[in-house]
């Protein structure tokens, strides 16, 4: 196939065979979200760009390399939306739902859009489900996000697999001290600093911290750490989301280094990383920014959130072989019928079926053919049962009712008990 017709270079279609698994962990995030109370929002994929500049922060990577950036046919520049807080943010000033300190608890889920290197684990467009919360300031709903999270491992399986990094950044007060500090220290091994982490050290030297060239990680071992400079506002935030922590049970190291990749992040930050994916471990992430509602033209207005990667966590459910079974069958029930009067038969049967039963999984064979090949598609379907309708069960008004996967004989069923037999024996999700 030619190359202008293929899909873009870390671009993905999601194929049938994965959309189940994909929609299993979807509902289940949103099912959660629901239960604690989170209301779902959602946005346009393209803003203009100044959005990103100004909230994200223009030396980032996102903003200096990974935009997928053009002009409108009127002029504008616009972007396709490389995360969701910038836009979560526009959306609730720009509709005045925060306002008078109301407490908003959002969430959202999309694909996002970055140049990047495509590998696995890291696209081009990729897909994220985050949520946002405004008004709040205490710890208290810093833990409630990490707990949500800890419930959403649970009942995917995947505890074991993941581990809580925590760190705070403290206020701007106190981060601005902080920084400082770390550049008067980088400043004296600037010679042995990597090419990136000099360039960092005048644009945004915390971004220094999470360098992953070895030698600079080596000057940092003796680096100043941000715990030293936390005021007492911060540092009592920070004991109050550990405390919270504790008391649930959920384990977690602290480290200093963590800074995340964005610029509007003040007091929590914390990542959940895995050592299941190689090298892009980080499955969520997320911290609070306090500062950037004001910073984007509103009044002050408390913020924390967290996003993760769906690809990265169904990647992660196939790895460590948390498919649910039942996510293998998609049909209950094939119906086979012979001849244009079974036919007919058949459809009206079905569409009785389906008012009685409408959680069944019912596929109604089409296209015709022999008995032998609608069976082979039948069990091809991966359907428990086929029903079959021919001439002789037309005459009689009743059904063939034949397993397919073992269990039992062939029986003959009569079709106003059809639906009551169907229910008895199959499981209705
Ligand atoms: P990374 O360090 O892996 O580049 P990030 O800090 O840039 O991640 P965030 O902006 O915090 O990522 O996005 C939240 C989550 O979205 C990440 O933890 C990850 O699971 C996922 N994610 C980010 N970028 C990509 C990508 N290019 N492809 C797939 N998933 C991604
Ligand atoms: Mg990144």
């Amino acid at each position: 196939m030619s190359k202008s017709l293929q899909a873009i270079r870390g671009m993905n279609d999601i194929l049938p065979e994965q959309t189940p698994l994909w929609r299993y962990f979807e509902g289940t995030v949103a099912r959660l979200l629901d239960n604690y109370g989170y209301r779902q929002i959602r946005m346009p994929i393209v803003e203009f760009t100044e959005l990103f500049k100004r909230s994200i922060g223009e030396v980032t990577d996102i903003v200096e390399k990974e935009m997928y950036t053009f002009d409108d046919r009127n002029g504008d520049s616009l972007t396709l939306r490389p995360e969701g807080t910038a836009a979560c943010v526009r959306a609730v000033l720009e509709h005045g739902i925060t306002g008078g300190g109301q407490v908003q608890k959002l969430w959202y889920i999309g694909p996002m859009f970055r140049h990047e290197r495509p590998q696995k684990g890291r696209y081009r467009q990729f897909h994220q489900i985050g949520l946002e919360v405004f008004n709040l300031e205490g710890p208290d709903i810093d833990a409630e996000l990490i707990v949500m999270t800890w419930r959403l491992w649970g009942e995917l399986g995947l505890r074991d697999a993941v581990k809580l990094e925590l760190n705070s950044l403290g206020t701007s007060e106190s981060r601005g001290r902080y920084r400082e500090a770390l550049v008067e220290f980088l400043s004296g091994h600037v010679d042995k600093l990597d090419e990136d982490s000099q360039r960092r050290l005048k644009t945004n030297p915390l971004r220094v911290l999470d360098t992953k060239n070895p030698e600079t990680q080596a000057i940092l071992v003796d680096a100043p750490k941000m715990a030293d400079y936390l005021d007492d506002e911060s540092r009592a935030h920070f004991e109050g989301l550990k405390a919270r922590l504790d008391a649930v049970g959920i384990p977690y190291v602290i480290n200093p280094k963590l800074v995340r990749g964005l610029d509007y992040y003040s007091k929590t930050v914390f990542e959940w990383v895995t050592d299941k994916l190689g090298a892009q471990g980080t499955v969520c992430a997320g911290g609070r920014y306090d500062g950037l509602v004001e910073q984007m033209g509103g009044k002050p207005t408390p913020g924390v959130g967290f996003a993760m990667g769906i690809e990265r966590l169904v990647l992660m459910l196939e790895a460590l072989d948390k498919v649910p079974e039942e996510l293998a069958r998609q049909v209950d029930v094939y119906l086979c019928a012979f001849g244009e009067a079974a036919e007919l038969a058949a459809l009206a049967l079905s569409e009785r079926v389906r008012d009685q039963l409408p959680n069944l999984r019912l596929q109604i064979n089409a296209g015709g053919g022999s008995f032998k090949s609608q069976f082979k598609k039948a069990d091809k379907s991966g359907a428990l049962y086929a029903l079959i309708l021919g001439d002789d069960e037309l005459a009689q008004q009743v059904v063939g009712f034949k397993p397919l996967r073992g269990q039992g004989e062939q029986q003959s069923i009569a079709w106003d008990a059809l639906a009551a037999h169907l229910a008895t024996c199959v499981v209705q999700g």
